[in-house]
């Protein structure tokens, strides 16, 4: 069910808003699933907030597009998935924490296993346990941020003590955003041979920009993250993925500024010829990082009225932003307009570059304060 768009006059008290498409992040897990191996199982990465975007509204999203397993980083996470899809599969990537075994179990939540002690405490709490609780084991292969190393899980395979064999291996690429990159190879070289220390398990290495990189690395499960919320995973990618957040703010003011002038804190941005501008109700508050706009030294991002760019000026600051209203007519900007911040029109990864970071950040930062409202999916408002 789709909702059609409030016309911009029918909340005089809106200040802006998030619309989240749950179809697009459905199709997006549909697509992804698509191009893997055969047999290969799509999971779905839904940490911190399924990427600020409310895993309410996009795990069961998910779940209905036919993803069973998941990854989150928390085990609060966890419990709070649990809560909404009873079944699912769900892997913690933070790991073990320490004396948690059975609250873990107890939730049926799975451990990534990120370091031998971790593996450790894992195999005495299975040998005094009557069920038998599932875990994956992380295994390094050159990102050195979580993980044994390849010759830790040798030994811990060789353990006759050991009583714990991983549900899935997985290790986690640290360039696949940059195809090129000559550590993809070593990496994947590597992980080839982990399988043979626990044959019984899954193999698992690929986010998205992993995904991207072919079939050698799509293994048993592949865990897309970034690409199911419509942001770009690789430098090099032109997938046919969907947008699934649109941010849209309320334009407050218009204004002249005479060539010479500057704009905003700091005076960064000095107006190069006499124009209009005007003040957008949205702020680093909201998300809007704070160096998005241009300033003197450099270009920046730009948002988007009726169609038309309207690039930002000067620093973004907590409420508002100014934007350049030069390529705007005059009655397209009235005071009340909705102008898009990023979304089908203004590319998140466009804003993201010009901020010097990533969709990722963008997202993950999206503020509470503009309302959310969710369409497609189980979600549709009808506003
Ligand atoms: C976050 C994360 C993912 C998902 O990465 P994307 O780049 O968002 O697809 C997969 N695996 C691990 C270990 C992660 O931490």
């Amino acid at each position: 069910m789709i909702s059609t768009p409030a016309r911009q006059d029918d909340v005089s008290l809106r200040t802006g808003r998030i619309t989240i498409d749950l179809d697009a992040v459905a199709e997006n897990w549909r697509t992804l699933s698509a191009w893997l191996t055969a047999g290969a199982e799509c999971a779905a990465v839904v940490k911190a907030d399924a990427y600020g975007l409310g895993i309410a509204g996009i795990a069961p999203a998910l779940h209905s597009a036919g993803a069973r397993t998941y990854f989150v980083a928390t085990p609060e996470e966890g419990l709070a998935l649990r809560a909404l899809l009873p079944e699912a599969v769900i892997y913690i990537l933070n790991g073990l924490y320490p004396g948690a075994e059975a609250d873990y179990a107890a939730a049926n939540l799975r451990p990534v296993i990120g370091s031998m002690s971790q593996a450790q405490s894992w195999a005495s709490f299975i040998d005094s346990s009557d069920s038998a609780p599932l875990a994956a084991l992380h295994v390094d292969t050159g990102m050195n941020r979580a993980g044994l190393t390849i010759d830790e899980a040798r030994r811990l395979s060789e353990d006759d003590r050991n009583s714990f064999a991983p549900a899935v291996m997985i290790s986690h690429l640290a360039c696949a955003d940059t195809p090129s990159h000559p550590m993809n190879a070593e990496q994947l070289s590597r992980f080839r041979t982990v399988k043979t220390l626990f044959p019984g398990s899954a193999m698992s290495l690929a986010n998205s920009a992993g995904i991207l990189l072919g079939k050698d690395y799509h293994f048993d499960l592949a865990r897309p993250g970034i690409a199911l919320y419509g942001a770009r995973a690789s430098t090099t990618d032109e997938t046919p993925l969907r947008p699934v957040v649109k941010v849209e703010a309320r334009l407050l003011t218009t204004r002249h500024v005479r060539r010479g002038e500057t704009i905003g804190y700091g005076a960064s941005y000095t107006a190069e010829r006499d124009m209009r501008v005007g003040l957008v109700a949205v702020g680093y508050a909201d998300g809007l990082l704070r160096l998005a706009g241009a300033t003197d030294e450099r270009q920046g991002a730009f948002m988007s009225i009726a169609g038309r760019k309207a690039p930002i000026l000067g620093r973004v600051t907590m409420d508002q932003t100014v934007i350049s209203l030069e390529n705007v007519p005059e009655d397209e900007a009235m005071p009340g307009r909705i102008v898009e911040v990023f979304g089908p029109s203004v590319p998140i990864d466009d804003v993201a570059a010009k901020a010097e970071t990533i969709g990722y950040e963008l997202l993950t930062r999206l503020g509470q304060r503009l309302e959310r409202r969710y369409i497609g999916g189980y979600h549709g408002s009808g506003d």
